[in-house]
């Protein structure tokens, strides 16, 4: 909905001669975003301090370091071949639709409804992948967050067991292909949820219904898992949970405070 402190946002930021390309199109991404129930300092310091580009960073481990929970071949499938294609088509649609890739995806993720289908999907595709491989580590025993996020979740879901419970739930039961998603809404509240194909809570798309920034995702689509637990998606989903890299989903979570 226009409204007259948008509109009269929207004219201060045209006449600022001070404001940065990057900063204009964060401010009106996440105000579109979060609707207005933040600071614009606030949305755009998630956009900088966890700002995913356009070509694929390393993996951070080996393709074998997640085994016994994911085998290296499909860690080196889902890597080299899946993720890298999101990468590639992605560029191939940011030529074709003039989108500046020194800014930051996220930028584009919060204005998708502008963008074509092949944005969305190999946008989607590459934001994801590329917070996911972040979001995991060898694998631990008695693998859990603490600290403030620890705090968070107990208050918000009873306790981390109820937690995994309610977010294996939602990986569990997207049908066909997805992502599972803790994220933060626009209140700041933690919620758990999942989106279908690549989509993800930054999209500023009705079909998204679990719109807010981004802690944890885990890939449900089979290409994750197919080769190790073939139907048995539940069982990756009890494993993986011995796989997250807590500490990166406590940064993400006090950045996005
Ligand atoms: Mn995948």
């Amino acid at each position: 909905m226009e409204t007259s402190s948008n509109n009269s946002r929207r004219a201060f930021l045209k006449t600022s001669a001070m404001a940065s390309t990057l900063l204009l199109s964060g401010i009106s991404a996440f105000s579109n975003l979060l609707k207005g129930s933040e600071s614009s300092e606030e949305a755009t310091h998630r956009v900088t301090s966890f700002s995913t580009g356009f070509d694929q960073d390393p993996l951070p481990y080996g393709y074998n370091a997640l085994e016994p929970v994911i085998d290296a071949t499909t860690m080196e499938i889902h890597y080299s071949k899946h993720a890298a294609a999101y990468s590639k088509n992605l560029k191939e649609a940011a030529i074709a639709e003039k989108v500046n890739m020194q800014a930051s995806l996220e930028e584009v993720m919060a204005t998708i409804s502008n963008y074509s289908m092949k944005m969305r999907n190999n946008g989607g595709g590459h934001y994801n992948h590329e917070m996911f491989w972040k979001c995991m580590q060898p694998a631990r025993s008695n693998n859990q967050p603490d600290g403030l996020l620890l705090a968070a979740i107990e208050k918000q879901f009873g306790s981390f067991e109820n937690f995994k419970t309610s977010f294996s739930e939602a990986a569990k039961t997207r049908f066909g292909s997805g992502w599972a998603w803790l994220y933060t809404n626009p209140s700041g509240e933690l919620k758990i949820g999942s989106t279908a194909n690549q989509d993800n809570p930054l999209m500023n798309i009705p079909s998204v219904e679990h719109k807010g920034f981004p802690l944890l995702c885990l890939d449900v689509w089979e290409h994750a898992y197919y080769l190790k637990y073939q139907n048995r998606r539940i069982e990756y989903i009890q494993n993986w949970w011995n796989l997250v890299n807590w500490s990166y989903v406590e940064k993400r979570f006090l950045a996005g405070k």
